[in-house]
């Protein structure tokens, strides 16, 4: 057991400025996934800024959308009212994901940064890129069956855990951070980071930052958006595969649409290319075919998880059979 320090904080400017000034801090909110990291030795924390007191867990809507705090608990955002009728893809996609145990907990800002579920990162005897930089990636050729087909490098495959991100990146979610030098916006599509050559960056927080809110855009799309989670059990598992969907359908004509992915990147996947084939056409079992081989164009499986390919794109299909 390491020792850690322990801090709980009263306002958002405290939170940044303690965290600023320790060095090896990490806020923690529910702690649903940082504390199972902590024992089991994959993240050692000097110091935890405890979060729960700050007031960011409101959820309201205007005219232009939807603003989720980022201390709102996973249980709460799921059964608004505003969430469910304007962007039921958040809903579904809370639903989907965790314990009710766990959904009571959680916050939004933490569900945002879990870390990969990948085996190998969880066991702090094996080697790890993402854990210890530069110590190998196993499962290039090890168990990859939960691992990533589109976005992966030489030295990680692992794919991003978070339901709510593949939601919100299907919405252009943009979410609102603090630090030292005051409060910036990130769209979430700019937030998450591919692997390249340094697993261990997984987002554009700098050191100390911390995620106060989440803006969901209002539109026709996220009136009409889903979430379908394909999973190796319905009570608590990870995506094997996920689709998000927001899309505006005059008729059957595809006036606009926004494809989102969980289980098969190494970051929430946006295909920009599937829904090229979809925006301006005829939803029809044709386009609908073209868009999933254009999903999957540039997938790289390994020896576990080619079925993925196949997967996602009857996941896809499933999806806006049902919105039509
Ligand atoms: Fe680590 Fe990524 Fe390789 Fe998993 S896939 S062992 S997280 S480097």
């Amino acid at each position: 057991m390491k020792n850690f320090g322990y801090t709980s904080v009263r306002d958002a400017g405290e939170a940044v400025r303690l965290a600023g000034r320790t060095p090896g801090a990490a806020f923690v909110a529910g702690g649903t996934d940082l504390l199972n990291l902590m024992k089991d030795g994959v993240t050692r924390p000097e110091h935890l800024i405890d979060v729960n007191r700050l007031d960011l867990a409101r959820i309201t809507e205007n005219a232009t959308g939807l603003r989720i705090g980022g201390l709102a608990r996973m249980r709460g955002v799921s059964e608004h009212q505003a969430v469910t009728r304007g962007w039921p893809v958040i809903s579904e996609a809370l639903l989907a994901s965790a314990s009710p145990q766990v959904r009571n907990m959680a916050s939004i800002g933490g569900n945002l940064l879990q870390r990969t579920r990948c085996g190998y990162f969880r066991d702090s005897a094996s080697p790890c890129n993402k854990r210890v930089p530069g110590s190998g990636c196993p499962a290039l050729e090890g168990w990859s069956r939960g691992h990533a087909v589109l976005g992966g490098s030489d030295a990680c495959i692992a794919v991003h855990a978070s339901d709510l991100a593949v939601a919100l990146t299907a919405l252009e979610a943009v979410l609102t951070v603090r630090g030292q030098a005051g409060e910036r916006k990130i769209p979430i599509g700019d937030f998450y980071r591919r692997p390249g050559t340094t697993p261990h960056v997984e987002n554009a927080l700098r050191p100390g930052e911390l995620i106060t809110a989440v803006e969901v855009p209002r539109s026709q799309a996220a009136r009409k958006s889903k979430y379908l989670k394909l999973r190796d059990r319905a009570t608590f598992e990870f995506a094997v595969v996920s689709v998000a969907v927001a899309i505006d359908l005059r008729g059957r004509s595809v006036r606009d649409v926004r494809l989102a992915f969980g289980g098969i990147g190494t970051v929430p996947w946006r295909s920009r290319e599937a829904e090229n084939e979809l925006r301006g056409r005829e939803l029809s079992a044709e386009t609908v075919a073209r868009a999933g081989k254009a999903l999957v164009r540039d997938a790289k499986p390994r020896h576990d998880n080619e079925f993925k390919v196949e997967l996602v794109q009857r996941a896809l299909a499933e999806v806006l059979e049902g919105l039509r």
